[in-house]
């Protein structure tokens, strides 16, 4: 076995399979392979209570998909922090040591085949994106240029993308096509400054992979960081692009000027172009994306109980999508060949009630304790260390966010401070949460678990 990572990319793309979206993103994708040893697989989660969750929920599946990839019966080791760090101090893993030398992120020009344009079902709440995004890949660069596509998570965004790529590929295999998420772009061109003073060549080939191109499409700019060089760079990658007529194109969950950390003169260009928006789907539409899905995918189920799912589910169809693979799994379970509304009022019913179950104040603290391994007393109490301070903050922050108290019940929870702190920390939060990663991380992660259903 040469690398674990390579190993592990191939199980990941196994279990994407057979689990939900939600799930996968949330529980599976964080976890990073540690070791190889003796038949175990040593996996270290980011949290402890991802370590629980995988453990009780995916345990058999992470087995089954490593021992298919390894050809042979392999047993799965979950680690929390704590206990990587331990394993760490007496192991060094199989896994390649990291090189501190600049490797050259290649741009894969894959795209996913399932998101084309034949796939994606047109409703009132995405038929002007639909055509601007066909227009595109039809004519690149003749009309709406730039565009600029918005709106809420899970509502086909990057299946616009990758159809717009998909399409092109095919149709004009000669232009060259660029896929990039804003994060991605991130990582490539930190590395690239790093590594620069080694190799000036390095900024050079990052400048010239974006630019020599003739459609550039940057999914999720909303992850973009106050950073001003990278911003810099992006404005003049977005000028050269433009001047040469070439087509560029981002999505993002809200418009430009909702992104305070979105360069003005960023935020100007796109009204030389196309702005819009893609809204949660009707009814109508919801019911015939499932139908489609269930076709794709070959699922057996129900016409009944597909119009229950549509109709109980109702923002984002990521999770709408979730919903369709559990009830069906949940039909091959019990060895039945179609799955009915039985099955999704079980499957949905149960969703419901953990839904229900009210997120509390208590609930949060607990949360925000357990993930960054402090007391209560720590959270809520006086103490000031940096760490302490840092965990309360967002602690305060998330209640605010997720919680409809007024602040000064808040100020009474966190031991009888007074409502400006409580401002204070949720609006330093706030701000840092765009300009520090590890805050970023911590509060989409936080997030996910608290709201998940
Ligand atoms: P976003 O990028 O907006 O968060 P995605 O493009 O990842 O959302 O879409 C989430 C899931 O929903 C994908 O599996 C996608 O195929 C599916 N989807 C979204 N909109 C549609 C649609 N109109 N027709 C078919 N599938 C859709
Ligand atoms: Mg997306």
């Amino acid at each position: 076995m040469n690398n674990i990572n390579e190993k592990w990319n191939n199980i990941l793309a196994k279990i994407s399979k057979d689990i939900s979206a939600i799930s996968f993103d949330l529980w599976i994708k964080t976890i990073e392979p540690l070791d190889y040893n003796e038949n175990t697989l040593i996996l270290s989660t980011r949290t402890k209570i991802a370590k629980k969750q995988v453990v009780n929920n995916f345990g058999d599946l992470l087995a089954r998909c490593a021992s298919e990839e390894f050809g042979t019966d392999v047993t799965i080791q979950l680690f929390s922090p704590e206990e990587k760090e331990e394993y760490l101090k007496y192991n060094t893993p199989y896994k390649d040591a990291p090189q501190d030398t600049y490797v050259e992120r290649s741009i894969s020009g894959e795209f996913n085949p399932k998101y084309t344009f034949e796939n994606f079902v047109v409703g009132q709440s995405n038929r002007f994106v639909y055509v601007a995004c066909k227009t595109i890949a039809e004519h690149p660069s003749e009309r709406f240029n730039p565009l600029f596509i918005y709106g809420g998570v899970g509502l086909g965004k990057t299946h616009l993308l990758h159809a717009i790529g998909n399409y092109i590929k095919k149709n004009s295999p000669k232009l060259k096509i660029v896929y990039v998420t804003c994060e991605n772009l991130l990582n490539d061109y930190v590395e690239a400054i790093r590594f620069n003073s080694q190799n000036d060549r390095i900024i050079t080939n990052f400048r010239e992979k974006y630019r020599n191109v003739d459609v550039l499409m940057v999914d999720d700019i909303q992850f973009i960081s106050k950073r001003t060089s990278l911003q810099e760079e992006i404005f003049h990658t977005f000028n050269d692009l433009y001047l040469k007529k070439k087509q560029i194109i981002f999505s993002s969950d809200r418009p430009p000027k909702e992104i305070s950390t979105l360069d003005e003169r960023l935020k100007s260009r796109f009204n030389s172009g196309l702005t819009q928006d893609v809204q949660a789907p009707d009814f109508e539409t919801r019911l015939a994306i499932l139908q489609k899905k269930a076709f794709i995918e070959n699922y057996s189920i129900d016409d009944e109980a597909l119009n229950y799912i549509a109709d109980k589910v109702d923002t984002n169809i990521r999770e709408m999508e979730g919903f369709l693979a559990k009830v069906v799994f949940l039909a091959n379970l019990k060895n039945q060949n179609t799955a009915t509304l039985e099955d999704a009022k079980e499957a949905l019913d149960n969703y419901m009630e953990t839904s229900k179950e009210s997120l509390d104040a208590n609930r949060v603290i607990n949360v925000v304790s357990e993930y960054f391994n402090l007391s209560k007393d720590d959270i809520i109490g006086k103490k000031k260390t940096k760490e302490i301070v840092s965990a309360r903050q967002i602690c305060i922050y998330l209640i605010t966010e997720l919680l409809d108290l007024p602040l000064t019940a808040i100020g009474e929870i966190f031991g009888g401070r007074d409502h400006t702190t409580i401002i204070h920390s949720r609006d330093k939060i706030a701000s840092e949460c765009k300009e520090k990663a590890s805050i970023n991380v911590a509060i989409t992660d936080l997030k996910a678990i608290l709201t998940e259903k």
